[in-house]
C-alpha cells in the first residue's frame, strides 16, 4: 500500500480551534433579533479573513482560496452565499438546543451533509505546544474551508454539557454563548452591555405604563 504521506508532502498541524468556533461563527451576524442585523460576512474575502484569524485553518489552504476566488469571481461568491447558508443552519440548530427543543430534521440533515464532504480527522500530530489535526491536501471547497467549524459543531452537539449553551435573553441581541458561570444561569451574553441594556429597558417599560 502507497504510503500517503509520500504523496502529501509534510503535514501540518491545524492550530486548535479556539473554543466554541462554531458559535464564534454563528455570531458572525449579530443584532439578529433587530429588523437590520449586522452583517459581518459580506463576501469570500470576509469568510477567508474570519477562517485566517479564527479557525486555525491551514493557511496553505486559505492561500489557494484566495487564488481560486481571485479567478472565479462569480464561483466564489456562490461559494460565501453557500457558507453563509451553513452558518445559518448551525445557528438554528444551537437555537433549538438553547431553547431545550429538538433541532429540525432538514437542519441535521444539512449539517451531516456538508459534515460528509469534509476532509477527514484522521490523524493527530504534534504540534509546539499540544497536538492538532494534521491538515490534508485539499481542494479549496466550503466544507474544506469550514472544517474547523464543523468539527466543532458536531463536538459541541454531541459534548454532554451542552445544556449550558444559551442565547441572550436581549431579544435584538440573540448571540449564542457558553454559561460557564458557576450556577449555570447566566441570561445575557454580557452583562456589561446586553444584561444592563435590558434591565434598564425594563426599568422604562415599567415606569412608562404607570
Ligand atoms: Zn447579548
Amino acid at each position: 500500500m502507497p504510503n500517503p504521506d509520500k504523496h502529501a508532502g509534510h503535514p501540518v498541524a491545524l492550530a486548535p480551534p479556539a473554543e466554541d468556533l462554531c458559535l464564534a461563527f454563528a455570531n458572525t451576524r449579530y443584532w439578529r433579533g433587530r429588523p437590520e442585523p449586522t452583517e459581518t460576512l459580506n463576501g469570500f474575502g470576509d469568510l477567508l479573513e474570519w477562517l485566517e484569524s479564527k479557525s486555525g485553518s491551514a493557511p496553505a489552504l486559505i492561500g489557494q482560496a484566495r487564488a481560486w476566488a481571485a479567478a472565479e469571481p462569480a464561483a466564489a461568491s456562490r461559494a460565501a452565499d453557500e457558507a453563509i447558508e451553513i452558518r445559518e443552519t448551525i445557528y438554528r440548530l444551537f437555537t433549538a438546543i438553547a431553547a431545550e427543543a429538538h433541532p429540525t430534521q432538514h437542519d441535521l440533515d444539512q449539517l451531516n451533509h456538508v459534515l460528509a464532504l469534509a476532509p477527514p480527522r484522521a490523524r493527530l500530530i504534534r504540534r509546539a505546544h499540544g497536538f492538532g489535526w494534521a491538515a490534508h491536501d485539499a481542494v479549496p471547497t466550503v466544507p474544506a474551508l469550514l472544517a474547523p467549524v464543523l468539527w466543532s459543531t458536531a463536538d459541541l452537539l454531541t459534548y454532554a454539557d451542552n445544556r449550558r449553551l444559551r442565547r441572550c435573553a436581549n431579544e435584538e441581541c440573540l448571540w449564542l454563548f457558553m454559561d460557564h458561570s458557576k450556577g449555570g444561569t447566566r441570561r445575557w451574553c454580557d452583562m456589561n452591555s446586553c444584561g444592563n441594556r435590558a434591565k434598564a429597558r425594563r426599568h422604562y417599560l415599567k415606569h412608562k405604563t404607570k
